[in-house]
Protein backbone atom coordinates (compact mmCIF):
# COMPACT_ATOMS: atom_id res chain seq x y z
CA UNK A 1 0.00 0.00 0.00
CA UNK A 2 1.26 3.66 -0.62
CA UNK A 3 0.48 4.76 2.63
CA UNK A 4 3.54 1.92 4.06
CA UNK A 5 6.08 4.54 2.05
CA UNK A 6 5.18 7.62 4.52
CA UNK A 7 7.48 8.81 7.42
CA UNK A 8 6.17 7.26 10.11
CA UNK A 9 4.76 10.53 11.58
CA UNK A 10 2.70 11.63 8.24
CA UNK A 11 1.74 7.88 8.56
CA UNK A 12 -0.18 8.13 11.93
CA UNK A 13 -1.76 11.78 10.66
CA UNK A 14 -3.00 9.79 7.58
CA UNK A 15 -4.17 7.15 9.67
CA UNK A 16 -5.63 9.21 12.19
CA UNK A 17 -7.89 10.84 9.15
CA UNK A 18 -8.69 7.80 7.51
CA UNK A 19 -10.22 6.23 10.80
CA UNK A 20 -12.01 9.41 11.66
CA UNK A 21 -13.59 9.69 7.90
CA UNK A 22 -14.69 5.91 8.67
CA UNK A 23 -16.18 7.17 12.15
CA UNK A 24 -18.23 10.56 10.09
CA UNK A 25 -19.47 8.02 7.69
CA UNK A 26 -21.45 6.24 10.16
CA UNK A 27 -23.37 9.50 11.36
CA UNK A 28 -26.22 10.46 9.38
CA UNK A 29 -27.47 13.90 9.70
CA UNK A 30 -30.89 15.00 11.11
CA UNK A 31 -32.46 15.61 7.83
CA UNK A 32 -36.63 14.89 8.32
CA UNK A 33 -35.94 12.06 5.57
CA UNK A 34 -33.26 10.36 8.07
CA UNK A 35 -35.49 11.12 11.27
CA UNK A 36 -38.26 8.97 9.28
CA UNK A 37 -35.72 6.18 8.82
CA UNK A 38 -34.60 5.92 12.04
CA UNK A 39 -38.13 5.88 13.34
CA UNK A 40 -39.04 2.88 10.85
CA UNK A 41 -36.05 1.24 12.57
CA UNK A 42 -37.21 1.48 15.78
CA UNK A 43 -40.04 0.52 14.37
CA UNK A 44 -38.90 -2.40 12.73
CA UNK A 45 -36.95 -3.79 16.05
CA UNK A 46 -33.59 -2.27 15.33
CA UNK A 47 -31.98 0.23 17.99
CA UNK A 48 -30.93 3.71 17.08
CA UNK A 49 -28.50 6.15 18.16
CA UNK A 50 -30.21 9.76 18.98
CA UNK A 51 -29.76 12.85 20.10
CA UNK A 52 -31.48 13.84 23.15
CA UNK A 53 -30.84 17.67 25.55
CA UNK A 54 -29.35 14.85 27.83
CA UNK A 55 -27.05 12.34 26.35
CA UNK A 56 -27.09 10.70 23.55
CA UNK A 57 -29.53 7.68 23.88
CA UNK A 58 -29.45 4.44 21.89
CA UNK A 59 -33.05 3.74 21.81
CA UNK A 60 -35.41 0.79 20.70
CA UNK A 61 -38.95 -0.19 21.02
CA UNK A 62 -40.13 -0.40 24.29
CA UNK A 63 -42.78 -2.74 23.55
CA UNK A 64 -40.53 -4.91 21.96
CA UNK A 65 -38.24 -7.16 24.37
CA UNK A 66 -36.05 -8.27 21.71
CA UNK A 67 -35.07 -5.33 20.27
CA UNK A 68 -34.76 -4.13 23.82
CA UNK A 69 -32.04 -6.99 25.07
CA UNK A 70 -30.30 -5.81 21.42
CA UNK A 71 -29.59 -2.68 23.48
CA UNK A 72 -28.36 -4.50 27.07
CA UNK A 73 -26.14 -6.64 24.98
CA UNK A 74 -24.20 -3.77 22.66
CA UNK A 75 -23.66 -1.94 25.86
CA UNK A 76 -22.89 -4.48 28.24
CA UNK A 77 -25.21 -3.08 30.39
CA UNK A 78 -26.37 -5.62 33.19
CA UNK A 79 -29.67 -6.42 32.91
CA UNK A 80 -30.70 -5.43 37.10
CA UNK A 81 -30.58 -1.57 35.33
CA UNK A 82 -34.02 -0.82 34.32
CA UNK A 83 -34.47 1.94 31.18
CA UNK A 84 -35.84 4.57 30.17
CA UNK A 85 -38.80 5.11 28.35
CA UNK A 86 -39.62 8.01 26.14
CA UNK A 87 -42.63 9.11 24.66
CA UNK A 88 -42.54 12.00 22.17
CA UNK A 89 -45.80 14.14 24.27
CA UNK A 90 -47.62 13.72 27.69
CA UNK A 91 -50.57 12.43 25.82
CA UNK A 92 -48.64 9.12 25.22
CA UNK A 93 -47.74 8.59 29.00
CA UNK A 94 -50.89 6.29 29.43
CA UNK A 95 -49.83 4.07 26.86
CA UNK A 96 -46.88 3.12 29.37
CA UNK A 97 -48.06 3.86 32.96
CA UNK A 98 -50.87 2.50 34.88
CA UNK A 99 -51.56 5.23 37.19
CA UNK A 100 -49.90 9.31 36.92
CA UNK A 101 -50.23 10.09 40.68
CA UNK A 102 -51.40 13.82 41.38
CA UNK A 103 -47.55 15.00 42.14
CA UNK A 104 -46.73 13.89 38.90
CA UNK A 105 -49.46 15.28 36.51
CA UNK A 106 -48.18 18.37 37.72
CA UNK A 107 -44.53 18.30 37.04
CA UNK A 108 -45.61 16.51 33.77
CA UNK A 109 -47.38 19.42 33.09
CA UNK A 110 -45.20 21.92 34.36
CA UNK A 111 -41.49 20.97 33.32
CA UNK A 112 -42.00 18.44 30.47
CA UNK A 113 -40.99 18.34 27.86
CA UNK A 114 -37.35 18.68 29.81
CA UNK A 115 -34.38 16.46 31.23
CA UNK A 116 -36.63 14.93 34.26
CA UNK A 117 -37.82 11.17 34.54
CA UNK A 118 -40.93 9.99 36.68
CA UNK A 119 -41.10 6.64 37.65
CA UNK A 120 -44.77 5.38 38.02
CA UNK A 121 -46.63 2.23 38.33
CA UNK A 122 -46.27 0.27 34.80
CA UNK A 123 -48.84 -1.07 32.44
CA UNK A 124 -48.60 -4.92 31.49
CA UNK A 125 -47.21 -4.82 28.15
CA UNK A 126 -44.20 -3.24 28.99
CA UNK A 127 -41.51 -5.95 29.18
CA UNK A 128 -39.91 -7.01 32.21
CA UNK A 129 -36.49 -6.35 30.27
CA UNK A 130 -37.20 -2.50 30.12
CA UNK A 131 -38.09 -2.15 34.02
CA UNK A 132 -35.76 -4.82 35.10
CA UNK A 133 -38.48 -6.95 36.60
CA UNK A 134 -40.01 -3.89 38.53
CA UNK A 135 -43.22 -2.80 38.74
CA UNK A 136 -42.55 0.72 38.19
CA UNK A 137 -41.25 2.58 34.76
CA UNK A 138 -39.47 5.30 34.43
CA UNK A 139 -40.90 7.69 31.61
CA UNK A 140 -39.68 10.75 30.30
CA UNK A 141 -40.23 13.26 26.90
CA UNK A 142 -37.38 14.62 25.73
CA UNK A 143 -37.40 18.16 24.67
CA UNK A 144 -34.91 17.54 21.78
CA UNK A 145 -37.15 17.91 18.99
CA UNK A 146 -34.75 15.38 17.02
CA UNK A 147 -35.22 13.13 19.77
CA UNK A 148 -39.10 13.26 19.75
CA UNK A 149 -39.42 13.43 15.90
CA UNK A 150 -37.99 10.09 15.74
CA UNK A 151 -40.09 8.83 18.71
CA UNK A 152 -43.26 10.25 16.77
CA UNK A 153 -41.97 8.36 13.44
CA UNK A 154 -41.52 5.55 15.04
CA UNK A 155 -44.86 5.39 16.22
CA UNK A 156 -44.03 3.57 19.62
CA UNK A 157 -42.69 4.27 22.95
CA UNK A 158 -38.81 4.26 23.30
CA UNK A 159 -36.50 2.78 25.72
CA UNK A 160 -33.57 4.60 25.90
CA UNK A 161 -30.51 4.20 28.08
CA UNK A 162 -27.29 6.47 27.67
CA UNK A 163 -25.79 4.72 24.59
CA UNK A 164 -22.31 4.03 26.16
CA UNK A 165 -20.61 0.96 26.97
CA UNK A 166 -22.14 0.58 30.22
CA UNK A 167 -20.49 2.41 33.62
CA UNK A 168 -18.41 4.85 31.13
CA UNK A 169 -18.83 8.25 30.33
CA UNK A 170 -21.96 9.10 28.65
CA UNK A 171 -21.78 10.40 24.53
CA UNK A 172 -22.78 13.93 24.79
CA UNK A 173 -21.65 13.63 20.54
CA UNK A 174 -22.58 11.60 17.73
CA UNK A 175 -18.99 10.76 17.29
CA UNK A 176 -18.59 9.44 21.05
CA UNK A 177 -21.73 6.51 20.14
CA UNK A 178 -19.73 6.12 16.95
CA UNK A 179 -16.45 5.87 18.32
CA UNK A 180 -17.70 3.27 21.43
CA UNK A 181 -20.44 1.20 19.88
CA UNK A 182 -20.39 2.33 15.76
CA UNK A 183 -20.28 -1.42 15.20
CA UNK A 184 -23.37 -2.25 17.50
CA UNK A 185 -26.25 -0.28 16.22
CA UNK A 186 -27.78 0.02 13.33
CA UNK A 187 -28.25 3.42 13.17
CA UNK A 188 -26.45 6.72 14.60
CA UNK A 189 -28.59 9.90 14.06
CA UNK A 190 -26.54 13.43 14.66
CA UNK A 191 -28.43 15.97 16.60
CA UNK A 192 -25.13 18.13 17.54
CA UNK A 193 -23.73 18.18 20.77
CA UNK A 194 -26.04 17.99 24.02
CA UNK A 195 -27.06 21.54 25.94
CA UNK A 196 -27.46 19.60 28.95
CA UNK A 197 -25.11 17.27 28.89
CA UNK A 198 -25.96 15.21 31.76
CA UNK A 199 -28.54 12.63 32.22
CA UNK A 200 -32.01 13.45 33.39
CA UNK A 201 -33.32 13.80 37.08
CA UNK A 202 -35.09 10.59 38.01
CA UNK A 203 -37.79 10.93 40.59
CA UNK A 204 -39.85 7.83 42.19
CA UNK A 205 -42.88 9.40 42.26
CA UNK A 206 -44.94 6.22 44.10
CA UNK A 207 -44.45 7.58 47.27
CA UNK A 208 -46.40 10.12 49.01
CA UNK A 209 -43.27 11.98 49.21
CA UNK A 210 -41.69 11.21 45.90
CA UNK A 211 -37.91 10.03 46.10
CA UNK A 212 -34.53 11.82 44.44
CA UNK A 213 -33.10 8.66 42.96
CA UNK A 214 -30.52 10.62 40.80
CA UNK A 215 -29.91 14.34 40.85
CA UNK A 216 -29.41 15.28 37.10
CA UNK A 217 -30.72 18.09 34.14
CA UNK A 218 -33.69 18.97 36.08
CA UNK A 219 -32.98 20.99 39.04
CA UNK A 220 -34.63 19.93 42.31
CA UNK A 221 -35.31 23.61 43.38
CA UNK A 222 -37.83 23.34 40.23
CA UNK A 223 -39.24 20.60 41.30
CA UNK A 224 -39.34 21.47 45.04
CA UNK A 225 -41.48 24.91 44.56
CA UNK A 226 -43.83 22.87 42.42
CA UNK A 227 -45.06 19.99 44.62
CA UNK A 228 -43.01 20.77 47.52
CA UNK A 229 -40.92 18.34 50.07
CA UNK A 230 -38.91 15.95 48.23
CA UNK A 231 -37.07 12.49 50.02
CA UNK A 232 -33.70 11.28 49.69
CA UNK A 233 -33.36 7.41 49.48
CA UNK A 234 -31.17 5.52 52.50
CA UNK A 235 -27.73 5.63 51.74
CA UNK A 236 -26.78 1.82 51.55
CA UNK A 237 -29.56 1.52 48.88
CA UNK A 238 -30.20 -1.64 47.29
CA UNK A 239 -28.61 -1.89 43.70
CA UNK A 240 -32.13 -2.98 42.07
CA UNK A 241 -33.88 0.04 43.70
CA UNK A 242 -32.03 2.17 41.01
CA UNK A 243 -29.10 1.43 39.75
CA UNK A 244 -28.19 4.69 38.85
CA UNK A 245 -27.27 5.19 42.24
CA UNK A 246 -24.53 2.42 41.91
CA UNK A 247 -21.48 4.19 42.93
CA UNK A 248 -19.24 3.35 40.36
CA UNK A 249 -20.62 4.75 37.18
CA UNK A 250 -19.86 7.39 34.79
CA UNK A 251 -16.51 6.63 35.12
CA UNK A 252 -13.47 8.11 32.74
CA UNK A 253 -10.43 5.16 32.47
CA UNK A 254 -7.96 7.62 34.21
CA UNK A 255 -8.61 7.75 38.36
CA UNK A 256 -10.64 10.49 39.05
CA UNK A 257 -9.80 12.31 42.84
CA UNK A 258 -12.51 14.49 43.80
CA UNK A 259 -11.70 17.04 46.41
CA UNK A 260 -13.72 19.48 48.25
CA UNK A 261 -14.15 22.75 47.22
CA UNK A 262 -10.78 25.24 47.34
CA UNK A 263 -8.89 22.75 48.39
CA UNK A 264 -6.72 21.56 44.85
CA UNK A 265 -5.21 25.53 45.36
CA UNK A 266 -3.55 24.14 48.81
CA UNK A 267 -2.11 20.93 47.19
CA UNK A 268 1.13 19.63 48.30
CA UNK A 269 2.74 19.30 45.14
CA UNK A 270 4.92 16.16 45.78
CA UNK A 271 1.79 13.92 46.15
CA UNK A 272 0.87 14.34 42.56
CA UNK A 273 1.82 12.07 40.34
CA UNK A 274 3.37 12.56 36.79
CA UNK A 275 0.92 12.43 33.73
CA UNK A 276 -2.00 14.32 36.01
CA UNK A 277 -4.23 16.57 34.78
CA UNK A 278 -7.24 19.20 36.99
CA UNK A 279 -10.18 19.97 36.33
CA UNK A 280 -10.92 23.32 36.81
CA UNK A 281 -14.90 24.87 36.96
CA UNK A 282 -13.94 28.63 35.48
CA UNK A 283 -10.71 30.19 34.27
CA UNK A 284 -9.63 32.19 37.68
CA UNK A 285 -9.62 28.62 39.54
CA UNK A 286 -7.54 27.34 36.34
CA UNK A 287 -4.95 30.27 36.77
CA UNK A 288 -4.57 29.27 40.43
CA UNK A 289 -4.10 25.71 39.37
CA UNK A 290 -1.96 26.63 36.34
CA UNK A 291 0.42 29.10 38.80
CA UNK A 292 0.91 25.97 41.45
CA UNK A 293 2.12 23.82 38.25
CA UNK A 294 1.18 20.68 40.18
CA UNK A 295 -0.66 19.59 36.63
CA UNK A 296 0.29 18.51 33.09
CA UNK A 297 -2.93 20.06 31.73
CA UNK A 298 -5.94 21.82 32.98
CA UNK A 299 -9.31 21.61 31.23
CA UNK A 300 -11.81 24.73 32.20
CA UNK A 301 -15.47 23.65 32.43
CA UNK A 302 -16.72 26.65 32.00
CA UNK A 303 -14.48 29.96 31.51
CA UNK A 304 -17.25 32.67 33.07
CA UNK A 305 -18.50 29.95 35.68
CA UNK A 306 -21.43 29.31 33.68
CA UNK A 307 -23.22 25.93 35.68
CA UNK A 308 -25.48 25.34 32.61
CA UNK A 309 -22.28 25.52 31.03
CA UNK A 310 -20.11 23.65 33.06
CA UNK A 311 -22.40 20.69 33.01
CA UNK A 312 -23.05 20.28 29.34
CA UNK A 313 -19.26 20.19 28.92
CA UNK A 314 -18.63 17.98 32.04
CA UNK A 315 -18.06 14.82 29.96
CA UNK A 316 -16.28 15.91 27.08
CA UNK A 317 -14.13 17.16 29.00
CA UNK A 318 -13.25 13.51 30.60
CA UNK A 319 -13.38 11.91 27.83
CA UNK A 320 -10.53 14.54 25.77
CA UNK A 321 -8.30 13.79 29.41
CA UNK A 322 -8.74 10.03 28.73
CA UNK A 323 -7.70 10.23 25.17
CA UNK A 324 -4.91 12.51 26.09
CA UNK A 325 -3.41 9.20 28.15
CA UNK A 326 -3.74 11.32 31.60
CA UNK A 327 -3.64 8.60 34.21
CA UNK A 328 -4.69 10.81 37.07
CA UNK A 329 -7.47 13.76 36.68
CA UNK A 330 -8.11 16.13 40.18
CA UNK A 331 -11.14 17.91 40.51
CA UNK A 332 -12.91 19.59 42.91
CA UNK A 333 -16.88 19.38 44.13
CA UNK A 334 -19.13 22.59 42.74
CA UNK A 335 -21.59 24.70 44.73
CA UNK A 336 -24.11 22.28 45.45
CA UNK A 337 -27.36 23.65 44.16
CA UNK A 338 -29.05 23.50 40.63
CA UNK A 339 -27.31 21.67 38.18
CA UNK A 340 -24.09 21.65 40.71
CA UNK A 341 -25.60 18.68 42.50
CA UNK A 342 -25.62 16.80 39.07
CA UNK A 343 -22.64 17.84 38.64
CA UNK A 344 -21.40 16.84 42.17
CA UNK A 345 -23.01 13.40 42.03
CA UNK A 346 -21.57 12.49 38.80
CA UNK A 347 -17.77 13.72 39.84
CA UNK A 348 -18.64 11.68 43.21
CA UNK A 349 -19.35 8.47 40.93
CA UNK A 350 -16.67 8.69 38.46
CA UNK A 351 -14.20 8.67 41.53
CA UNK A 352 -15.52 5.53 43.20
CA UNK A 353 -13.75 2.97 41.01
CA UNK A 354 -15.46 -0.68 42.20
P1 LIG B 1 -29.68 5.58 32.05
O1 LIG B 1 -30.63 5.04 31.07
O2 LIG B 1 -28.30 5.01 31.93
O3 LIG B 1 -29.71 7.07 32.10
O4 LIG B 1 -30.19 5.07 33.46
C1 LIG B 1 -31.54 4.96 33.75
C2 LIG B 1 -31.67 5.04 35.23
O5 LIG B 1 -33.00 5.43 35.55
C3 LIG B 1 -31.49 3.71 35.91
O6 LIG B 1 -30.15 3.40 36.14
C4 LIG B 1 -32.27 3.94 37.20
O7 LIG B 1 -31.50 4.65 38.11
C5 LIG B 1 -33.40 4.86 36.76
N1 LIG B 1 -34.65 4.13 36.57
C6 LIG B 1 -35.25 3.82 35.41
N2 LIG B 1 -36.40 3.13 35.63
C7 LIG B 1 -36.51 2.98 36.95
C8 LIG B 1 -37.46 2.32 37.80
N3 LIG B 1 -38.54 1.71 37.33
N4 LIG B 1 -37.24 2.36 39.12
C9 LIG B 1 -36.18 2.99 39.61
N5 LIG B 1 -35.24 3.62 38.87
C10 LIG B 1 -35.40 3.62 37.55
MG1 LIG C 1 -26.17 5.50 31.48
Amino acid sequence: MAILGLDSDVRSIVIFRLIRYFFIMLLLDSSDQNLRAAGSAIAQGKIVAIPTETVYGLGADAFNAQAVARIFAAKNRPTFDPLIVHVASASALDTVVRLVPPKARILVEALWPGPLTLVMPKREVIPDIVTAGLDTVGVRCPSHPVARKIIEYSGTAVAAPSANPFGYISPTTAMHVAKQLGDRVDMIIDGGPCTVGVESTVIDMTHEIPIVLRPGGMPLERIEELIGELAFPEKELKVFASPGQLKSHYAPHADLLLFEEGALARIDPASVPAHAAALAFDAPMAERLRESACFDMIYVLSPKGNMLEAAANLFAVMRTADEAGFSTLYAERVPDAGLGRAINDRLYRASKKS
